[in-house]
């Protein structure tokens, strides 16, 4: 039987542009693809507006579309994972119910899977459509990411995405709530290729995602995926004890015990607030280090597997899905 391909489509109240989306940009693309047996999964993620109907008479009228009614808004994360949950294929590729993901490139997705890559992220090659405000938030976002350790995930990334069966067999292992999709996948690993496109405009109505979404969004992915933050604070306690301390050290010798030669008559409290300082070093070092307990805990909390296997370069692993 001929390999499926899965597309997942995130829908959040798009009801005056998803029609046009369906029917002039997706289907006529993936109907066009040969040589796979094709499905569409469109999530409704608890719209309050007629676009779940939209989607229902999609599906009635088209075989290959599936619809998965989410019983109220969960968000887009979550709305992804289930699309990707419930698809079948053996490769899965999620894009936006916007248009701002050009359907077009799907082929390209697909040849680059043909080719060995297992993951292929569609990353925006610039940043014009949007207002400054964004573009400098999703410029410091990425720079942050990769300062904090995640190392992975290249500047300008997208949802727009393929993922092999196998990726997406570990990804729905994955049971943590607070998610990024973008970075847990970039996280499992696996050979990744790029297509690099143009973010284009909306179709119709408005992002859903606010600033203050975004930043939340952007805060999440800090803390799930790194503890640096934590530990920044605890290195400045570092820097401030000892520093306080050789302040110290030098008041006591060079005023207490040497009798003041500088001539510099510092006063108590001087003396004080250096000591206060100190203290205020220990504090940051202990927090940090109560810091890094918790960070275990989430780690621990979070589930995540150990280690990921690539199953298709392993060899007689004695499972079934060995190819
Ligand atoms: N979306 C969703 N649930 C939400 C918000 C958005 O499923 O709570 C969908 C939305 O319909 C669209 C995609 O996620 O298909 C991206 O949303 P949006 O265009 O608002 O975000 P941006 O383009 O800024 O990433
Ligand atoms: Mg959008």
């Amino acid at each position: 039987m001929k390999e499926l391909i899965s597309v997942v489509v995130p829908v959040y109240n798009e009801e005056r542009g998803i029609f046009e989306f369906l029917e002039k940009n997706l289907l006529p693309v993936v109907k066009s693809i040969n040589g796979y047996r094709k499905e569409i999964v469109l999530v409704d993620d608890g719209s309050s507006d007629n676009t779940l109907k939209v989607l229902q008479k999609c599906a009635r009228d088209n075989k290959m579309v599936k619809v998965i009614a989410l019983s109220r808004n969960f968000g887009k994360e979550a709305a992804l994972s289930a699309g990707i949950f419930y698809a079948k294929g053996d490769a899965v590729i999620t894009i936006d119910a916007d248009g701002q993901q050009p359907p077009k490139l799907i082929p390209e997705f697909i040849k680059k899977w043909e080719e060995g890559a297992e993951i292929v992220t569609g990353v925006r090659k610039h940043y014009t459509k949007h207002g400054l405000v964004q573009k400098l938030g999703s410029k410091l976002f990425y720079k942050l990411l990769r300062l904090m350790g995640n190392k992975t995930t290249v500047a300008g990334s997208t949802d727009y995405r393929l993922i092999d069966r196998m990726v997406v067999d570990e990804f729905n292992k994955l049971s943590e709530h607070n998610r990024i999709t973008r970075g847990l996948i970039d996280w499992l690993g696996f050979n990744q290729e790029y297509i690099y496109y143009i973010y284009g405009k909306r179709m119709a109505g408005k992002p859903s995602y606010s600033f203050k979404k975004l930043f939340n969004l952007a805060i999440d992915s800090f803390i799930s995926m790194s503890t640096t933050p934590l530990v920044i604070f605890g290195y400045i306690g570092v820097v401030i004890t000892i520093f306080s301390f050789v302040l110290g050290m030098f008041i006591i010798i060079q005023q207490h015990i040497l009798g003041d030669p500088m001539g510099l008559k510092w006063n108590g409290a001087v003396q004080l607030s250096v000591f206060v300082t100190f203290l205020v070093g220990l504090v940051l070092i202990s927090q940090a280090i109560t810091a890094l307990y918790i960070s275990h805990i989430h780690a621990e909390s979070q589930g995540r597997p150990l280690f990921i296997i690539n199953k298709r370069k392993s060899r007689n692993l004695n499972e079934k899905n060995n190819k």
